[in-house]
């Protein structure tokens, strides 16, 4: 039995919703399929204003753009993170300054942000991690305070909530991403989130390649021209009526991934209890997506020893993120805040399983008794 990391689900009504847009004869962006997925996430999240992108990459770009980040700006993030969230902002001579996370949800640690606050600080990024919230009051407070702004990466957070917040629309900006490795997908794709009404007509403008195009088709203008430095951030209409075929399907592809979820949390509460493992930790105001099921290895297990296992048994149970601030992008674009003790000693410790809409009840029986095997030596 071979049990792949990761399935992109299809809904099975994307091939003929590309039969319609090529039908439609309208092929670049911004046309009917985009128009449909904008209003649907502008109503579902609340944001101000949804714009699709190339990817949560672009999105991030776009937010970097829209906030004049100039070179030598800090920015607060995390250093367990994707590689993007940290390169928007350096494209634009932005540093990054790398912040410790905490340990129950692996997510920015709201009480070492202040810290790591300079004259030259600008944005802090929290970056829900496997759709888990970041503790966005704190962190709006301390934004406030301090005058910064906050840009979410919510990537991973299609779907999850924050009190009764959608992630991504509780900072300033919110970057999703739709890349196929994610809960609802197009391939490669993104939005960003402009909730911030006074940032909504200069994003049009940023991913207009600069222009006011967006203005002039909807006749607020006699014709276009270039306004400010932009790109061209805008997917096709391809990628919008795959995207519009699966957001269609969002709540069922959550409701299945959370059956799943749940599953292994049950399955895995056992070898919590016997201190092998340490299972994902929701805090009560958060609503996830059960975009991702991690566990922590107790100290002392060997990691590679356990990644060994799972790849003699075909399955596809990986770790994740090298911190950012020990890479060597990192140490040459970036500064650590501290020791990062917590991110250093949880991403040697964790392996995620996989988990797809899909994956049967005995597959993930399979998972678990190769994890549980590995740890006790009987495989
Ligand atoms: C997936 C991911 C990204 C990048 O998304 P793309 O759509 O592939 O550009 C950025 N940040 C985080 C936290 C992610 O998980």
């Amino acid at each position: 039995m071979t049990i792949s990391f990761n399935k992109p689900f299809m809904t099975g009504k994307e091939l003929s919703l590309i039969a319609e847009a090529h039908f439609n004869g309208m092929l670049a962006g911004d046309g009917p399929f985009t128009k449909r997925c904008h209003a649907w996430l502008e109503e579902r999240t609340g944001t101000k204003k949804a714009l699709l992108t190339h990817s949560c990459t672009a999105a991030l770009e776009m937010a970097a753009l829209l906030l004049d980040i100039q070179p030598g700006d800090e920015i607060i993030m995390p250093s367990y993170t994707f590689v993007s969230t940290a390169n928007a902002f350096v494209l634009r001579g932005g540093i990054p300054v790398f912040v410790d996370i905490v340990e129950d949800t692996l997510n920015l640690d709201q009480n070492l942000i202040e810290s790591a606050i300079t004259p030259r600080t600008r944005v802090i990024v929290p970056v829900h991690y496997a759709g888990v919230a970041c503790e966005m009051d704190s962190i709006i407070t301390i934004a406030k305070h301090h005058g910064l702004k906050v840009v979410e990466d919510a990537a991973q957070g299609v779907m999850a909530y924050y009190q009764d917040r959608a992630l991504g629309t509780i900072g300033d900006l919110g970057a999703y991403s739709f890349h196929e490795t994610k809960n609802v997908i197009s391939g490669e794709g993104g939005a960003l989130l402009v909730n911030d009404p006074e940032l909504a007509l200069r994003a049009e403008i940023i991913r207009e390649k600069g222009t006011d195009r967006s203005r002039f088709f909807r006749g607020e203008v006699d014709k276009y021209t270039w306004q400010e430095v932009g790109s061209s951030f805008l997917p096709g209409e391809l990628i919008a009526a795959f995207l519009w075929a699966q957001l269609e399907e969002a709540d069922q592809i959550t409701q299945q991934r959370m059956l799943s979820w749940n599953l292994y949390h049950q399955l895995l509460e056992g070898m919590e209890s016997s201190g092998y493992i340490r299972r994902p930790i929701l805090p009560n105001n958060c609503h996830h997506n059960a975009h991702m099921y991690y566990v922590l290895l107790a100290p002392g297990i060997d990691r590679k020893k356990v990644l060994d296992e799972f790849k003699r048994h075909n399955i596809g149970a990986v770790f994740h993120y090298v911190p950012l601030h020990s890479s060597p992008g990192g140490l040459r674009y970036g500064r650590a805040h501290g020791s990062l003790a917590v991110t250093i000693s949880q991403s040697e410790r964790l392996i995620r399983l996989p988990l797809w809409v899909g994956i049967t009840e005995q597959q993930q029986i399979k998972v678990v008794e190769v994890l549980n095997a590995s740890i006790n030596g009987r495989s």
